[in-house]
Formats: structure tokens, C-alpha cells, sequence
């Protein structure tokens, strides 16, 4: 695996190109979010997949799809981001490992095996490992070891999102078009994998009126003691801008996160730094970007791509 690009800003975020001897390309990224210094708080974006066999509506990295990481493929990426930026010579009080870049991580059983491995292995910093799922329906397995590494390991540091979207299942078909858990089985699941004390589960919805979120639904399955909802806007991907999903992000306007306050439910408004728009930070984005114009430096990013190795 060789790093071939590099974009974006150190104090804020950065992304990177790797390339396997297949000539298979993955992305991965790492994140400030200031004032916070690296020491306080420092997110890495870890690719699973070799592209996404998912193909969500919104998401640049189901454009292709070309097979799993190994598990040294996903060390890799931790790996390098360590050495980087010199992480023997501090300590990080919260270093978020988020499998959440290209690929559903879910499809993956090395994740699980990655994650047994930095606990060992990574002791200077506080890690607070991280996984983002739609859900697929046929990953039940990879979700039952996933609980129990989390259990024996991570019991108060882990976030487990499950990326909904929609309360509507029509909607949610439509844009994550593939066989998923309801949410009756994600809330059974989440109601065992919660501990106390630790981390309640996220449900995360990229804000679009038109994919018409009801908090009754939530309400009716969701238990406000173990899960939050987690709000974001759809970012301005290659996919999403095609799609025509990305829309001005009023929130304000929405009843329905009121509505999930008012039951005691924790809504979270991440709308994130704009500025990674420009960086193309966003998931999959610049992957399509190094892919379409190998070699070249991209007009629409701010920030130039570096051939690296
Ligand atoms: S959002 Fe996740 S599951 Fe959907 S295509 Fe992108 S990487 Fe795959």
C-alpha cells in the first residue's frame, strides 16, 4: 500500500489517496475540530472497502466497488496517520478511530480483528473507536462479534451509528438501496448493545424535507435513554449534487426535532466545517476526484493534491 496524493489542511483536515499493488485506490482522512489541539481531540476516517457495493444515493464512494481491505490494509491507514504526524511523541485524550470513510464496515470481518488490534497495540492515546452502518440485513454475524468486542473492549468509549436517513422505509429503500435490519431489529440490537454508563447509540439523518422523518416512528421503537439522533446536512458530493439531495439546511424550521426533545430524546445538529466542503473531506468525494483526474490537480478543490509516493 503507497500513499499517492494528499489534499487539505493539517490543522483542519486532510485527506489522502493510497493505491495497493493491485492498483486498487482507497481515501482516508484525518480531523481537527478546532480550538480543540491535537492533544485534546483528533479524528481519523478509515476506509473498509475498496468502494461501496451499497451505491447510497448521496455517496460518492458507491461509485465503484472492487472487494474488502485486509486487516493490514486498514492498519495502514492508522498506521500512517500515527506517524504522520509524530502521535509517539504525545498523548491524545480522545482519538476518535471512526470506521465510517469508503465502505459499509459491516461487509468487513478484518474491522473486527482491527479493532481487537489497536487496543493492544495503540497505548498512548485514549481511543474511542467508532462505526458507521446502514444496517444491512445480511451482516448479522459481523454485528454479533461487533457487540461482543465492544463489551469485552469498549464498553464506554464505543459510538455505533446507525445511518437511517428517512423513518419512512420507502424513502430509506430509495436511498440506501439495499436489504436492511427494520428498526425494530436495530432497536433489539441496540437495546443489548448499549452499557451503562457508555455511549448510547447515534441515529443519524442527512436533513432533506423531502425524506420526511417522523418522530412519532422514532418514539415508537427508539428508547431516548440508550439512543440520540445525530442531524447533518447532505454534503455536497459528486452523487448527492446529481441526485439533486442537497438542500439549504433549515433546521430550525424542522418540528420534528422539537418534537424528539420534548420526549427526552438528545438531538445533535452537526453541521460540521464548511471549509472540508472545499477540501473534499466528504465521504468518497475525493477518491472520484483522484480517479477522474489521476495525475491532475483538481480546479474545484482549494487546496491542491500532492503526488506523495
Ligand atoms: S454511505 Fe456508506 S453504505 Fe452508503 S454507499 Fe457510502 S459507504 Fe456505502
Amino acid at each position: 500500500m503507497k500513499v499517492r496524493a494528499k489534499a487539505g489542511d493539517d490543522n483542519l483536515a486532510t485527506v489522502y489517496i493510497a493505491e495497493n499493488e493491485k492498483g486498487n485506490v482507497i481515501e482516508f482522512a484525518q480531523s481537527l475540530q478546532p480550538p480543540f489541539p491535537r492533544e485534546k481531540k483528533w479524528v481519523f476516517l478509515i476506509s473498509t472497502l475498496y468502494g461501496c457495493p451499497v451505491k447510497c444515493d448521496f455517496c460518492d464512494a458507491g461509485g465503484f466497488y472492487s472487494g474488502k481491505l485486509s486487516k493490514d490494509e486498514i492498519m495502514f491507514q492508522i498506521n500512517y496517520l500515527l506517524k504522520e504526524y509524530d502521535a509517539d511523541k504525545f498523548n491524545c485524550e480522545k482519538l476518535k478511530i471512526q470506521f465510517a470513510r469508503v465502505g459499509e464496515p459491516s461487509y468487513n470481518d478484518a474491522v473486527i480483528e482491527v479493532l481487537k488490534e489497536i487496543k493492544f497495540n495503540i497505548k498512548k492515546h485514549n481511543l474511542y473507536p467508532s462505526l458507521s452502518t446502514v444496517a444491512p440485513a445480511s451482516c448479522a454475524l459481523f454485528f454479533e462479534k461487533l457487540a461482543g468486542v465492544k463489551k469485552t473492549l469498549y464498553p464506554k468509549t464505543f459510538q455505533l451509528q446507525f445511518s437511517i436517513h428517512s423513518t419512512d422505509p420507502e424513502i430509506r429503500d430509495k436511498i440506501i438501496p439495499v436489504k436492511k435490519w427494520s428498526f425494530k431489529e436495530i432497536a433489539d440490537y441496540g437495546e443489548k448493545f448499549y452499557d451503562e454508563g457508555g455511549r448510547k447509540i447515534t441515529l443519524n439523518f442527512i436533513y432533506n424535507p423531502d425524506f420526511k422523518s417522523d418522530a412519532e416512528v422514532i418514539k415508537k421503537h427508539f428508547s431516548p435513554d440508550k439512543f440520540l439522533i445525530k442531524i447533518t446536512p447532505v454534503n455536497p458530493t459528486y452523487k448527492a449534487v446529481s441526485n439533486k439531495l442537497v438542500t439549504e439546511f433549515q433546521y430550525k424550521e424542522d418540528v420534528w426535532f422539537e418534537l424528539l426533545r420534548k420526549e427526552g430524546y438528545e438531538v445533535i445538529i452537526s453541521v460540521g466545517e464548511l471549509e472540508e466542503n472545499k477540501i473534499g473531506s466528504n465521504c468518497g468525494q475525493h477518491i472520484t476526484n483522484y480517479l477522474r483526474n489521476k495525475e491532475k490537480i483538481s480546479e474545484s478543490y482549494t487546496y491542491r493534491v500532492v503526488s506523495i509516493g
